[in-house]
């Protein structure tokens, strides 16, 4: 049997109730065939794949919080350190009710490729916790955010683990997380990035991955002669990924026609205005129901649904398994050009073959978000200076990491046969280093 079957074989055998874990190396394995073909004898001999699937450790932990009614709540907490290879554990926090350790594995094992195309010396984790921030007051937030921290802050440090924000973790939980390591530990360190801008984030972290997936987006559309100004784009979500890649596709010329929560979406034939968006989600933390308030035109729709607009280009920016086989067939049938993940698998893998298969561009998440995790090493290497750098500096910065990794990713495709199929390219680019260094630590 080839040396990746044998190795998926055992981490379905193994992981059986973790199906997104499963999805996910499914996918990346498959893809560096070409890569583990090459070089099966030195990659068997030091188990590498095996290694690489088995997280370095899992910590799970119990954060007890009072409730405003004086109840106490239970959630449960972890961190999944992936791998270290290449620098310190690297990745968010998530905090979700769907969120358990098999998420979190599928999350932290992505982030391994993602850090490492972003050409920073960063390793792979994620962690988070099934708490859901909605609907809970500040002091609840606060509350749970202590108590997290309170755990976590023993596996953490600026040259081990640096933890950052994901679904359900925005400013207001690291804030509140920081505060907590500083008081626990009474040290000023770097060890959460997207900090507030007052004590530590670097500018430009917030705009970073919806940036970042346009910068990458357009560097891929020009390398097919295709341009990105003029294009009609469908965005989902309405969080902090889609908020600022519909920011940057406008201001590229392109026009965003939608955007969605977990209860429905909008279509604006106008085109999105990001104030508004801000408004109702920054400011006001409220529903999608609210736009056509200010929108009159917009049209809101109860449910999931923004795939079966006509669209230029497909920009999934909620969460995981968004994107399913149908609506990869209703993209397709519209004519849409390029589908390019702002979200972490935000498609399934029958939808990306689908996609593939009938030309469509297709950029996957770990290389196509990675301005998120780039910008993150950027707030560290600023924290570890102690400067701050203009806007304009960390914005040209991302701008050159990301047309780099579309660069990278396309050389790779071709370097192993396979011209345009940016899975294989952003794999086998994010690999590569990453074995090496596996290869050079010795077996451990
Ligand atoms: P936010 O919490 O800011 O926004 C998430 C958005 O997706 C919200 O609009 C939310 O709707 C919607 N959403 C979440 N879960 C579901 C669901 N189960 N069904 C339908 N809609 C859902 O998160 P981010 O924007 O930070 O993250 C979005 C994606 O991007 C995630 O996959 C994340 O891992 C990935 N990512 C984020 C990075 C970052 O820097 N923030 C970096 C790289 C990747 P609602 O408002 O109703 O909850």
């Amino acid at each position: 049997m080839a040396y990746v079957d044998e190795v998926l074989a055992s981490v379905k055998a193994k992981n059986a109730n973790e199906p997104e874990f499963i999805q996910a190396v499914t996918e990346v394995l498959d893809s560096l065939r070409p890569i583990v073909d090459a070089h099966e004898e030195e990659y068997r001999k030091v188990g590498l794949l095996e290694r690489l699937v088995e997280p370095d450790r899992v910590i799970t932990f119990r954060v007890p919080w009072t409730d405003d009614n004086g109840n106490v709540q239970v959630n449960r907490g972890y961190r999944v350190q992936f791998n270290n290879a290449i620098g310190p554990y690297k990745g968010g926090l998530r905090l979700h009710p769907t969120v358990y350790l098999g998420i979190l594995k599928f999350l932290g094992f992505e982030q391994i490729f993602k850090n490492s195309l972003t050409s920073l010396p960063i390793g792979g984790g994620k962690g988070g916790s099934d708490f859901d921030p909605k609907g809970k007051s500040d002091a609840e937030v606060m509350r749970f955010c202590q108590s997290f921290m309170t755990e976590l802050y023993k596996y953490i440090g600026p040259d081990e683990d640096v933890p950052a924000g994901d679904i359900g973790t925005g400013a207001r939980e690291i804030g509140y997380m920081y505060g907590q390591y500083k008081r626990i530990t009474s040290q000023y360190q770097s060890i959460l990035t997207g900090k507030g801008l007052s004590y530590g984030g670097s500018l430009a972290r917030t705009q970073a991955t919806g940036y970042g997936l346009l910068y990458f987006t357009q560097e891929i559309l020009k390398l097919n002669n295709i341009d990105l100004a003029g294009k009609t784009v469908c965005v989902s979500g309405a969080g902090n990924v889609a908020i600022y890649a519909i920011q940057k596709a406008t201001q590229l010329g392109a026009k965003v026609v939608t955007c969605s929560d977990s209860t429905g979406w909008v279509y604006d034939p106008d085109g999105i205005d990001v104030a508004v968006l801000q408004e109702i989600k920054e400011v006001k933390r409220a529903r999608l129901t609210e736009y056509k308030n200010y929108r009159p035109n917009a049209v809101y729709h109860e449910g999931r649904g923004v795939w079966v607009t006509k669209c230029d280009i497909a920009l999934p920016c909620a969460t995981q398994n968004e994107l399913l086989l149908e609506d990869a067939k209703n993209l397709v049938a519209n004519g849409c050009l390029g589908v390019f993940e702002g979200a972490n698998m935000p498609t399934t893998l029958d939808a990306t073959k689908y996609l593939q298969e009938n030309g469509v561009l297709f950029g996957p998440g770990k290389a196509a978000n990675a301005g998120g995790v780039a910008t993150s090493a950027l707030e560290m290497s600023q924290n570890a200076e102690r400067l701050s750098w203009s806007f304009e500096e960390v914005d040209q910065k991302l701008q050159s990491i990301m047309v780099n990794i579309a660069h990278n990713c396309d050389e790779a495709a071709r370097k192993y046969g396979h011209e345009g199929d940016y899975v294989v390219g952003a794999n086998i680019a994010g690999f590569e280093k990453v074995a090496d260094a596996m290869i050079a630590q010795g077996v451990y």
